[in-house]
């Protein structure tokens, strides 16, 4: 009741699309009868969690913050969904994002921007130049609503999708600790797909001993997602005093980017000299092709939009226009009054990359230039780099006037540079709060580790927390 009490009070950072508040409230009761008892249904019993509105709820709508999907409710939960109600965890709402998960603001849905609570919070407001009546503050994306709703302690757990760092960079900007698990480990069935091939759920909670442990209930295979693979480790709990001075840490210099805020790499610096003064090994990397990653994840995803939008024809799913001139201009007007420009912009992007003519000078390349972004984390962790420390995102979260500026639409892109290389090699990564920027806005960093190391990930991961 507590939890959904403050979604009311927080109803200003526009963090949920639906509330359940009343199956929430009789799961509740459910669980506390259960408690009572003394016979819990699982290890989340009765704790309350949200979930970004791109994956599948059960006879709850399922928007992907889209006119397409506005109205549309599955008849089935995703997996992921479905094995946290089964150990008793609470659903208490459905998270705002950008539609279809296309943006790292949450500022692209249809429903309307998502606020960041920090900036609403003292720091942030007092701090020299800020006009608190004016000023919000993004929250980063496109899973904003959940790491809102965790930051605003609306909930406990959310889940987010990370396909390029919607998971990490809204965790990062609004301070909670954001986990993106090996391709794979998670099963993606019900999760609305963006680019499969690097689409991961996302965990986001207060602390990373939380995130083991959810990781714990989410992980394993499903039938019915091809790609998910079996892990016998156990996530929590995570080792107490962790021993660092064993590991070795590797700083990648192409991390040192444009546009990399003073704070952000006082912080990077200051938890690397951490892991020194505690005999780790801290020494420098190099992943050459870094650089190439933006691009490449541009080709890559519009190239899989392109063939994954096409089942929303206004037939099967979705919206339909009212225009019956004929089939073809049904197609057509039904998908461009459901879609907004930044989908529609990356449907044309992509069929224009998949046309014969250009197949092999852009699809192709990328997919050649993904193998050598995955070669280098090879090499590095071959090496014997045990886990990479870099920051999550380039700055602090921006104010919503700067980062929808016009001549910021390419911003958005290159917001992932630090974390769209991960989801290319398909490695584990989390972002850890670490510190306020002088703004009194949160900053993360980020550690990466070799496939299905994840553990290992969240055991260094705690060690800074
Ligand atoms: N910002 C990236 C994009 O717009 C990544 C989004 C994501 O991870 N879902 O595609």
């Amino acid at each position: 009741r507590k939890c959904l009490s403050r979604i009311k009070k927080t109803q200003h950072l526009n963090a949920y699309i639906t509330v359940t508040e009343e199956q929430a409230v009789a799961q509740a009761l459910e669980a506390e009868a259960r408690l009572m008892r003394g016979s819990p249904k699982g290890v989340l019993d009765g704790i309350p969690f949200a979930v970004k509105d791109n994956f599948c709820t059960e006879n709850i709508k399922t928007t992907c913050a889209s006119r397409m999907l506005k109205d549309y409710t599955p008849p089935f939960n995703a997996t992921v969904v479905q094995k946290l109600l089964d150990q008793g965890a609470v659903l208490v709402g459905k998270t705002n994002m950008d539609e279809f998960a296309m943006g790292s603001g949450s500022t692209d849905g249809a429903f309307g921007p998502v606020r960041n609570p920090w900036g609403y919070a003292a720091p942030y407001r007092e701090s020299p130049g800020v006009d608190p009546d004016s000023d919000w503050v993004v929250t980063g994306g496109s899973s904003g609503g959940s790491a809102a709703a965790v930051a605003s302690l609306t909930s406990f757990l959310a889940l987010g999708s990370d396909t390029g760092g919607s998971t990490r960079n809204p965790g990062a900007l609004c301070g909670a600790v954001a986990l993106k698990p090996t391709y794979g480990l998670l099963s993606r069935h019900g999760l609305i797909p963006l680019v499969n091939s690097l689409d991961v759920p996302g965990v986001l909670t207060r602390s990373v001993g939380d995130a083991a442990l959810v990781l714990d209930v989410l992980k394993g295979v499903d039938v019915k997602d091809s790609t998910t693979i079996s892990s016998h480790s156990t996530f929590a709990p995570l080792p107490e005093d962790l021993d660092v001075s064993k590991l070795c840490v590797g700083i990648p210099k192409e991390y040192h980017a444009p546009g990399l805020s003073e704070d952000t790499l006082q912080q990077w610096r200051r938890v690397a000299d951490m892991f020194e003064r505690a005999g780790a090994r801290v020494q420098q990397v190099s992943l050459p092709h870094t650089q190439f990653s933006i691009v490449c994840y541009h080709v890559l995803c519009c190239a899989e939009v392109a063939s994954n939008m096409a089942r929303f024809d206004g037939l099967q799913y979705g919206h339909r226009s009212r225009t019956d001139s004929s089939t073809e201009t049904m197609y057509a007007t039904s998908r461009h009054e459901g879609f907004n420009d930044v989908v529609r912009g990356r449907i044309l992007s992509g069929n224009y990359f998949l046309l014969k003519q250009s197949y092999d000078k852009y699809f192709l390349k990328a997919q050649k230039v993904r193998r050598l972004i995955t070669e280098d984390f090879k090499q590095v962790f071959e090496s014997g780099v045990d886990v990479l420390l870099t920051p999550s995102t380039l700055t602090d979260a921006a104010p919503y006037s700067d980062f929808t500026q016009e001549d910021n639409r390419t911003r958005s892109l290159q917001e992932d540079v630090f974390t769209q290389p991960v989801n290319m090699a398909g490695l584990p990564a989390v972002s850890v709060p670490t510190a306020l920027s002088g703004r009194g806005l949160p900053i993360g960093l980020q550690l990466i580790a070799p496939a299905l190391q994840d553990r290992a990930l969240l055991s260094v991961a705690q060690w800074i927390e």
